[in-house]
């Protein structure tokens, strides 16, 4: 799609390679320091690892295998790549002693079809001897670590206990871009006791981490977390209970790229879970191209575009 409003993350890709690319997730199976105790207990309030994984990832086997399995499963649909990048998605895939994930990217980068490694992992699990071990696999190949930063708001990420600060993503992102590496980060809208003017608020802290790229997605409620009793008993703290519908978060996501600065790529503006996980579908199961059209619409009719307000 040319002349997009925004930044659009799969383009400024298409632009850096010189031809499609498309993103591999597989799962590597390692834990959470939010789960085990290290952190913490019982992980983030909202968190459903099984919503991460992909059903290609599901079925196992050797991190190989779930690269071969996930490009027949986007080739099939209609998605193949001049370029492919393995993506370690669920999980904290920074969170293992040095050896066992130095076998890990090693697998992923040596695949002949990946061009290039992206590890999501939270701020608080890094340290320079795991960009030592990325930096000596990479050989040339593309590497970027996506952190789930969720919120600049210490108080939200406290209350989703989160077990890490907005501090700790800012130490993270410095220390990966001082390695020349893309950062990313994973940001929730919608998180309980965030109002509107919050969101849109905190967009300059994003702007002043440094991020290559983005990704936006509405607080999806999964069946079971702690969320979900959260919605429950108290609705009136989440900007999505009472008739916040797809008018107002088109509206909202509008407002929040007209903060963020030209230079971040946005990869992603509305996340589709399973409906069998969720335990309400707070945007009545819109899909993801039809809002971007919808969201390309409203800056268009306003004669808006990425950053025009970054500075004011
Ligand atoms: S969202 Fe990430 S950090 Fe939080 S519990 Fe889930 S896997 Fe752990």
């Amino acid at each position: 799609m040319q002349g997009l409003p925004y930044n659009d993350y799969g383009n400024a890709m298409r632009q850096r390679f010189g031809g499609r690319v498309q993103k591999l997730a597989v799962d590597a199976g390692l834990s959470c320091p939010n789960r085990d105790g290290r952190v913490g207990f019982g992980g983030c309030t909202f968190c459903l690892n099984d919503a991460f994984s992909p059903s290609y990832c599901r079925e196992g086997g050797s991190l190989s295998a779930q690269l071969n399995r996930a490009m027949s499963f986007h080739s099939s649909r209609g998605r193949c790549g001049d370029y492919y990048l393995a993506y370690l998605q669920a999980g904290t895939n920074t969170y293992s002693d040095i050896e066992k994930l130095r076998g890990i990217y090693s697998e992923l980068l040596s695949h002949p079809n990946v061009s290039g490694l992206i590890v999501g992992t939270r701020p608080d699990c890094i340290s320079s001897e795991i960009l030592d071990v990325l930096e000596d696999l990479s050989h040339g190949k593309y590497l970027a670590i996506e952190y789930g930063v969720e919120s600049v708001y210490d108080a939200t990420l406290r209350r989703v206990n989160r077990g890490h600060n907005f501090e700790s993503a800012v130490r993270a992102v410095a220390m990966t871009k001082e390695r020349g590496l893309d950062v990313g980060g994973h940001f929730i809208l919608g998180l309980p006791g965030e109002s509107i003017s919050d969101i849109v608020g905190g967009v300059s802290r994003i702007n002043d981490l440094g991020l290559d790229f983005v990704k936006f997605h509405q607080l999806q409620i999964y069946r079971g977390t702690a969320m979900e009793r959260e919605y429950i008993s108290l609705p009136n703290d989440f900007i999505f209970a009472n008739g916040f519908g797809i008018d107002d978060y088109i509206a909202l996501v509008c407002d929040v790229l007209r903060r963020l600065d030209f230079s971040i790529a946005v990869e992603r503006l509305l996340s589709q879970a399973p409906v069998r996980l969720l335990s309400t579908s707070l945007l009545g199961g819109i899909r993801p191209d039809e809002f971007r059209n919808r969201v390309v619409e409203r800056l268009n009719s306003l004669g808006a575009v990425q950053g025009d307000l970054a500075n004011i």
